[in-house]
């Protein structure tokens, strides 16, 4: 399978090569070429298929024969270990779980299939890859266990210092092995132009640095599963179905919109995101204002400029009358979400976490234009995660689950940087 640039068509690749630049050269994202359809008899059956099954069918051509299918099925069983269930809420609102990988965070799956990718790339050479990320709390975390013991990869992993919670930090911080921890005396911004920079800078070119966000495409292919998950558990309903995600980059809704490309049928996405609201006012105006990020509570999604929308443009030849058919985003402040976190616990029990609350909002929202669907919300984090915000506003004390207790014993080691030159040697030493 071949990916072109979205700067520039004729620029293509492989799927190891875009697997191991991340971006392209001319700095745009990469894009599947061809997208083919799944057969009808494959959606008929699919509750017969396992998680693996399904996921194997799904993926195997965005690689192509560039991965053997017997190791593709091998990758694609480590990647999925662990449940994704689907979880009734309240009448026709169900909780799509992501969070119950080793990190509690839906961006295992990504960074899981995106190692194991890379390790087999690596197999047998000499190549090393070194990883490079910025975090803001959850990616890092999810990068780190899903890269840790794979060989002919180093992970340095960015966070800025004082503004990650102290389970992100141990996360990052006590794995060892090929995975580095830098503390930056500053925001997450600094922690992302300091990666950047690295990425343009040819002194390191011998490194062979690459990104492990989703604008890689093995980090963002594989989220398209969780779309399918969620098909498999409600299809037996026999409605149309909407899903809900709380976004940030763009990168989850991306995937599941692509899922649609492959034939599932999702009658309706919505984007559902906190302060940052650049694509509602793009969908309400037709400008599209990419702003600074503003810091909410559902600090994973503070993004004013998300990059993967860009291939959400391209799945709709960038006509914003189609697109909108299918698609619907809106906006919530942090006290709607407050108070869609209290009024789920008190209706019926379920603990939400804010970014989960958010695609709760805005799934309520959409689901009143459509009063016969069934919806769903995706649920990106375990509530453990966001302890600072979920106690007091439900005013609960959360029970630890073994994934987090099993870190919060160990000793943080970090090394603190405070310039970019700082990285540099760091990275050249
Ligand atoms: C990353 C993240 C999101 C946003 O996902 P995108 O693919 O960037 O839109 C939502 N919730 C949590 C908990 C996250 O970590």
């Amino acid at each position: 399978m071949n990916y072109y640039s979205l700067n520039n068509k004729n620029t293509k690749v492989s799927f190891q090569e875009a697997v191991i630049q991340g971006l392209a050269p001319d700095r745009g994202l990469y894009f599947p070429e061809k997208i083919a359809p799944l057969s009808q008899s494959f959606f008929d059956t699919i509750e017969n298929l396992s998680n693996e099954e399904i996921a194997f069918e799904v993926i195997k051509q965005f690689v192509g024969n560039e991965i053997p299918e017997i190791e593709l099925k091998q990758i694609v069983a480590e990647t999925l270990c662990f449940d994704f269930p689907c979880v009734s809420v309240e009448e026709n609102v169900y909780s799509l779980e992501l969070y119950h990988g080793p990190t509690m965070a839906f961006k295992d799956v990504g960074a899981r299939f995106m190692s194991r990718c890379l390790a087999y790339f690596n197999k047998g050479k000499d190549l090393k890859n070194t990883v490079l990320v910025a975090t803001s709390g959850d990616t890092g975390g999810a990068v780190a266990s899903g890269f840790l013991g794979v060989k002919g990869v180093e992970v340095v992993i960015l966070y800025p210092s004082g503004k990650v919670s102290d389970i992100q930090e141990r996360q990052l911080t006590t794995l060892g092995q090929n995975i580095t921890a830098l503390e930056v005396d500053g925001v997450f911004d600094d922690c992302q132009d300091m990666v950047k920079q690295a990425f343009l800078d040819s002194d390191l070119k011998y490194k062979n640095l690459t990104s492990a966000n989703s604008i890689n495409i093995a980090r963002w292919l594989p989220q398209m599963f969780y779309f399918f998950f969620a098909y498999k558990a409600l299809k037996k309903y026999n409605k149309p179905l909407i899903v809900s995600c709380p976004s940030g980059n763009f990168g989850n809704i991306c995937a599941g919109i692509l899922a649609k490309k492959l034939g599932l049928p999702l009658t309706h996405f919505v984007a559902a995101t906190n302060a940052n609201d650049t694509v509602s006012k793009f969908l309400e105006n037709g400008i599209y204002d990419a702003k600074p990020s503003v810091a909410t509570i559902s600090n994973a999604m503070d993004v004013g400029n998300p990059s993967n929308f860009i291939r959400i443009q391209e799945m709709y030849s960038n006509d914003l009358k189609e697109f909108s058919k299918d698609f619907s985003s809106y906006s919530f402040t942090d006290e709607e979400t407050k108070s869609a976190m209290k009024d789920i616990f008190s209706n019926t029990g379920y603990i939400a976490e804010p970014h989960g609350a958010v695609g709760y909002l805005g799934l309520k929202k959409e689901l009143k234009k459509h009063p016969n669907c069934i919806g769903i919300f995706l649920e990106t984090a375990h509530p453990i995660k966001f302890l600072d915000v979920v106690e007091p506003v439900l005013n609960i004390t959360l029970e630890i689950p073994k994934q987090i207790e099993s870190v919060l014993g160990k000793e943080k080691i970090r090394v603190k940087i405070n310039s970019y030159n700082e990285l540099k040697q760091f990275l050249i030493q």
